[in-house]
C-alpha cells in the first residue's frame, strides 16, 4: 500500500518500477498519456489540471483501503507538483497510508541539459503562477534573486490568463542585470515538439514561451559558446584553463 508519485518525462528506473507495481494510477491526463505503455491492466484515473486536491484525496482513500496506488506528476513530484500536497492532506487526516515519494528529473534538469551548463552556480527557481501565490510575493522574490545575482529558473512562465507575467519578470530582472545576459528557454523538453532558444536578455521574446516552457536567465558571468549557455563555477580564478 503506498503512493508513489512517479515522473512522466525521463522515467527513472525507480519511478517505472513504482508505476508497474501499482494497481491504480492517478494523474493529470497529459502525463498519463506519456506513460501509456506502462498502464496496461491497471485502473487509471485521469483528471484535469485543476483537480489536484480531489485527486490526492482519492489516491489516499484508495491506499487506505489497501490498494497499491501511483500518483503521477510530471518531472519531479517534489518541485511544484504533488508530493507536498500528498503529505499535507495525509497529515490533515492522519492517514495510515504508507507513502513513498519517488524522485524524478525536474524540468530544470532536463532544460539545463539542453541549454548547456547554465546551473553551475547558485540558482533560484521561481514560479510565475499566481494561482496559489500572490503576485506581489513573486515580484519580491524576482527582485531579491536578481539583486543577489542568482541564475534564475522561471517555471510556469505563461498561461492563457497570464500573458503579462513573463515580460514583467524580465523587466524586474533586467533592472539589475546587463542587457547582454544570456537567457535560455526550452519548450517541451524530452517531449514531441521540443524547442530550444538562447538570446540576450534585451532581445528575448516572451511571445515564444508557452505553458510547457522553462526559462533560465544567466547570472553576471554566464556566457554563450557555440550555442550553449555556460555559467562558470569559478575555476578560472584559481587555475589556467588553456
Ligand atoms: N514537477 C515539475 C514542474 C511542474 S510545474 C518539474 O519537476 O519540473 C509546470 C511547469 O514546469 C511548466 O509551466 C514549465 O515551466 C515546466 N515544465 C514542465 N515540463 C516541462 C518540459 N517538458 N519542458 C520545459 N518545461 C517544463
Amino acid at each position: 500500500m503506498g503512493i508513489g508519485p512517479g515522473s512522466a518525462d525521463y522515467l527513472t528506473p525507480a519511478a517505472r518500477a513504482a508505476i508497474l507495481a501499482s494497481e491504480v494510477v492517478l494523474g493529470y491526463r497529459t502525463y498519463l498519456h506519456l506513460i501509456e505503455p506502462l498502464l496496461a491492466g491497471k485502473q487509471v484515473i485521469s483528471s484535469s489540471m485543476m483537480q489536484e486536491v480531489e485527486r490526492v484525496q482519492t489516491a489516499l482513500q484508495l491506499a487506505e483501503q489497501g490498494a497499491e496506488v501511483a500518483l503521477v506528476s510530471g518531472g519531479d513530484p517534489g518541485i511544484y507538483a504533488m508530493a507536498g500536497l500528498v503529505y499535507e492532506i495525509a497529515a490533515e487526516r492522519d492517514s495510515p497510508a504508507d507513502i513513498a515519494i519517488v524522485a524524478g528529473v525536474a524540468a530544470l534538469n532536463s532544460c539545463a541539459e539542453r541549454l548547456g551548463a547554465p546551473l553551475m552556480h547558485d540558482f533560484a527557481a521561481i514560479s510565475l503562477s499566481d494561482l496559489l501565490t500572490p503576485w506581489a510575493v513573486i515580484e519580491r522574490r524576482l527582485e531579491a534573486a536578481a539583486v543577489a545575482d542568482f541564475v534564475i529558473v522561471l517555471y510556469n512562465p505563461k498561461s492563457k490568463k497570464r500573458a503579462h507575467h513573463l515580460p514583467r519578470a524580465l523587466e524586474i530582472i533586467g533592472s539589475h542585470r546587463n542587457p547582454e545576459t544570456p537567457v535560455g528557454m526550452v519548450t517541451a523538453a524530452t517531449r514531441d515538439g521540443e524547442r530550444t532558444l538562447i538570446a540576450p536578455l534585451r532581445e528575448f521574446d516572451p511571445a515564444l514561451v508557452d505553458m510547457q516552457t522553462t526559462v533560465i536567465v544567466g547570472n553576471s558571468h554566464t556566457f554563450v559558446w557555440r550555442g550553449k549557455m555556460i555559467t562558470p563555477r569559478g575555476y578560472r580564478t584559481k587555475y589556467r584553463l588553456d
